[in-house]
């Protein structure tokens, strides 16, 4: 195009705007929104969400949202803000984000938020069912009139969905048509189905004898903690395998099964094959397996540290590494602690050291990570108990951990509080929270007074922070 042309052609187009633009502000005033918005599906805005987090979500521009929505840059976005979200024409409702729970599939997540499996590939840019990785954020979409759905348990070999939905207390075709079946008798024993209920349930995993089972504390990182919370019509034995990491279950009074789990610090961000597999009493096995996210901890990388070079000796370290993985494996079947685990010094912002932090001592090579939470003495040298438990070690002058303390708080999970100055309980002592159990010190592989503070699962360390700002389970 010569430069004559595109001039003419520009000249028309801004002839054309300046006359229709009296109509595009009528049509604007008073409405807050220009009228193709009307069409476009809404995001309520969440507290710690920003433009660009809700751009990248929605595959869309911090521009277009604005454009759609008649706000500006400078305008404050609130929690409870409602946002038109461009690119979704025709969607209806109003689009929610959550992370993939166990077991679903693009069916389950149609029926539990009353959508179209094609509105949700739409929504994420799905290419394949096996995008469903555990632990991924998407979004989903629901009508702000849906009621709380429950998963109902999965149907048993040879049971009829008439016989399901009666157990269930529901009317079998109206069970039928929530679930989005055809017909009552195309219901898989595998797959997840829902009813109305009083609580919403996240469970999605559909296994013969299972009510439920949930992973808890989503999405997945390094050094982070998991959960796993099963229900089950008849007794179970249950196994499952994260990336090599196996959780013990534990029977609760209630009938059900619990795990924690610990992902290593050191796992490297990326998707892993989570495996289950439930045998019922009959010994028959179901075995289920999904792909899971694991996140990066985002970890810091401290200052080079100067120790006493026998603190850093490879013999030293593997022997009182093998010592104390014999303590922090030995698990017991009660749970001891409830709530959030208190802080275990006085304050509670005179952290040193995060846990994950990459470090190196003087004079080796070898990259180590932080196992645990370094807190200095800034409001004195009082070490508490953060939860109660039982003191299962009270061992003095260890060369790399100091004089060192571990409680145990029953279903695999250990506290573990190094380099102090003295213990004040003893082997075998219950503590209770808040209670006096120690001082800090500068004992052992230590560049100064300070409590390592360290919470272990089944042996793996895990970012204790986790702990002390949510109650497990
Ligand atoms: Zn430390």
């Amino acid at each position: 195009m010569t430069e004559r042309k595109t001039y003419l052609l520009l000249k028309r187009t801004l002839v054309l705007f300046l006359l229709i633009l009296p109509m595009i502000c009528a049509s604007l005033a008073p409405a807050p929104v220009n009228a193709q918005s009307a069409q476009l599906p809404v995001y309520v805005v969440q507290s710690g969400d920003t433009l660009y987090g809700i751009a990248g979500q929605f595959f869309t521009t911090i521009d277009e949202i604005l454009a759609v929505n008649n706000r500006s840059i400078g305008d404050t976005l609130r929690p409870g803000d409602r946002l038109f979200i461009p690119g979704f024409e025709g969607l209806q409702g109003v689009l929610t984000t959550d992370y993939v729970p166990l077991g679903a599939s693009l069916r389950s997540l149609s029926r539990r938020t009353q959508s179209e499996p094609a509105s949700l590939v739409r929504l994420n840019k799905f290419t394949s069912q096996s995008e469903l990785f555990v632990g991924r954020k998407i979004a989903l979409t629901t009508s702000e009139t849906t009621q709380n759905l429950q998963t109902m348990p999965s149907l048993l070999p040879g049971q009829s969905w008439m016989e399901r939905s009666i157990l269930s207390g529901q009317n079998p075709w109206a069970l039928a048509r929530l679930n989005r079946l055809t017909s009552p008798n195309t219901a898989l024993p595998q797959d997840a189905y829902y009813a109305y209920s009083a609580q919403n349930n996240p469970n999605s995993l559909a296994i013969p004898g299972l009510t439920s089972m949930v992973i808890d504390n989503l999405p997945l990182v390094q050094g982070g903690t998991f959960v796993l919370k099963v229900t089950s019509e008849q007794p179970v034995t249950l196994m499952a395998d994260l990336a090599g990491v196996q959780p013990v279950f534990f029977a609760r009074d209630d009938d059900s099964q619990i795990a924690f789990g610990g992902i290593n610090a050191l796992q490297e961000p990326g998707a892993y094959p989570l495996t289950i597999e439930v045998t019922n009493a009959e010994g028959a096995t179901y075995r289920f397996d999904q792909w899971t996210i694991v996140g990066s901890g985002n970890f810091e990388t401290d200052q080079t540290l100067k120790v006493d070079p026998e603190t850093v000796d490879g013999d030293n370290i593997a022997n009182e590494d093998a010592l104390f993985k014999q303590i922090v494996t030995t698990l017991t079947p009660v749970q001891q602690w409830s709530g959030v685990f208190q802080y275990p010094t006085k304050g509670g912002d005179c952290v040193n050291s995060r846990f994950g932090s990459r470090r190196s001592y003087t004079g080796t090579d070898k990259i180590y990570y932080h196992t645990g939470l370094d807190i200095g003495w800034c409001y004195g040298i009082d070490v508490f108990a953060p939860a109660a438990g039982t003191v299962v070690a009270a061992l003095p002058d260890q060369i790399v951990r100091g004089n060192t303390l571990v409680i145990d708080h029953g279903l695999g999970v250990f506290s573990i509080y190094m380099h102090l100055q003295d213990f004040l309980v003893a082997e075998g002592d219950q503590v209770q929270p808040g209670q006096l159990i120690a001082h800090i010190g500068n004992t052992g592989r230590s560049s100064g007074p300070h409590l390592h503070f360290e919470i272990d699962i089944n042996g793996t360390p895990v970012n204790p922070v986790i702990w002390l700002n949510r109650e497990f389970p």
